[in-house]
This record gives structure tokens, C-alpha cells and sequence, in this order.
């Protein structure tokens, strides 16, 4: 008799644990956590390995950039915010690829993000610039880089405005402009 109770209650406990577990977060998966800290900003690369239609060596780059350009442009470094020529930048026209030439954003397409860094919701072209996955950091965030150079531009969050509710977040090292009336 006794043992036929143990075991009545041995099975509420069980599914007590069920229903406990299925409705808090502790016992969520990895997988699932993980999903929901990704800004699901459509990657496929892990990093830039990728063949560009310009290939130069680092002691070729060494000789067209900076030191500043090279380390953002070709080490996926970052300016200091507040600290680049294009953040607070207003002038009509387009703005290129630093290592390559390349057209990237238009002024257009610009917008004042306070975030210390110029900022646009678009490229002027979706090709002309790719996506890779960055893990450093201990941040899952998506890079963006030039799509003829692979030289790094910055990153894409996803709190800019409409309409692509994107934000392309840029080192104004990585870019030159030209004035268009
Ligand atoms: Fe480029």
C-alpha cells in the first residue's frame, strides 16, 4: 500500500518538473537562446576569406593606405566614435570605398544616427557591399565590407529607419566622398 503511494506521487512530481520546466526560460536550449541573440541579418560567412575581384598583398595595401586605413580597412579595425571626418558630414554626394574606389552610399541615404559614426540605411547598391558573421568581441554582430576590395567598412544593426530598418554603421576611414550637385 505504501509503495503504490510512493509511486502515485513520485509521478505528479515528474510532471509538476514537466510543466515547471516547460514554461521557464533556465530550461530553454542553448540552440534556442542563442537564436534569439542573433540579429538574424542574413550572413553566411564567418569571416572574410572570400576571393574579391582586387587581390593585393598586405606590403601592397601597405604602400596606398594609411596606417589608420590599413588597420581598419584590412585588420577589421574601428575608429574612436565622434572622431571621423563623415559622422557629422552633410554635403550632397557619394561616398567610395578608401581602398578601392568603389561607390558605396549616398548622401541620400544618410542619417543622424548619434551614435558617433556616419550612418545610412542603404547601400547605393545591394552587391556593392557583402556580409560576414563577427564573432569577436563576445558580440554576435554583422560586418560589412566592400564587395570589390573586401576592405572592412563597419557593421549592420537592425535599428535603423524605414525603410530597410537597418543601420550601416561606418568608419569614415573606409570612405572617401565627392561632392554631387
Ligand atoms: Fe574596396
Amino acid at each position: 500500500m505504501e509503495i503504490i503511494f510512493l509511486r502515485k506521487n513520485k509521478v505528479k512530481l515528474i510532471l509538476l518538473l514537466v510543466l515547471l520546466c516547460g514554461s521557464s526560460s533556465a530550461c530553454k536550449t542553448k540552440t534556442e537562446k542563442n537564436s534569439l541573440n542573433n540579429y538574424s541579418l542574413d550572413t553566411n560567412q564567418s569571416r572574410i576569406k572570400q576571393e574579391f575581384p582586387i587581390k593585393k598583398s598586405a606590403e601592397q595595401w601597405k604602400k596606398v593606405l594609411t596606417e589608420q586605413q590599413y588597420y581598419v580597412l584590412r585588420e577589421q579595425g574601428t575608429e574612436r566614435a565622434f572622431t571621423g571626418k563623415y559622422d557629422g558630414h552633410k554635403e550632397k554626394g557619394i561616398y567610395y570605398c578608401a581602398g578601392c574606389g568603389q561607390k558605396l552610399f549616398s548622401s541620400k541615404h544618410k542619417f543622424d544616427s548619434g551614435s558617433g559614426w556616419p550612418s545610412y540605411y542603404q547601400p547605393v547598391e545591394k552587391d556593392l557591399v557583402g556580409k560576414t558573421t563577427d564573432n569577436s568581441l563576445g558580440m554576435i554582430r554583422t560586418e560589412v565590407h566592400c564587395s570589390k576590395c573586401g576592405g572592412h567598412l563597419g557593421h549592420i544593426f537592425p535599428d535603423g529607419p524605414k525603410p530597410t530598418g537597418l543601420r550601416y554603421c561606418i568608419n569614415s576611414i573606409s570612405l572617401t566622398f565627392k561632392q554631387e550637385k
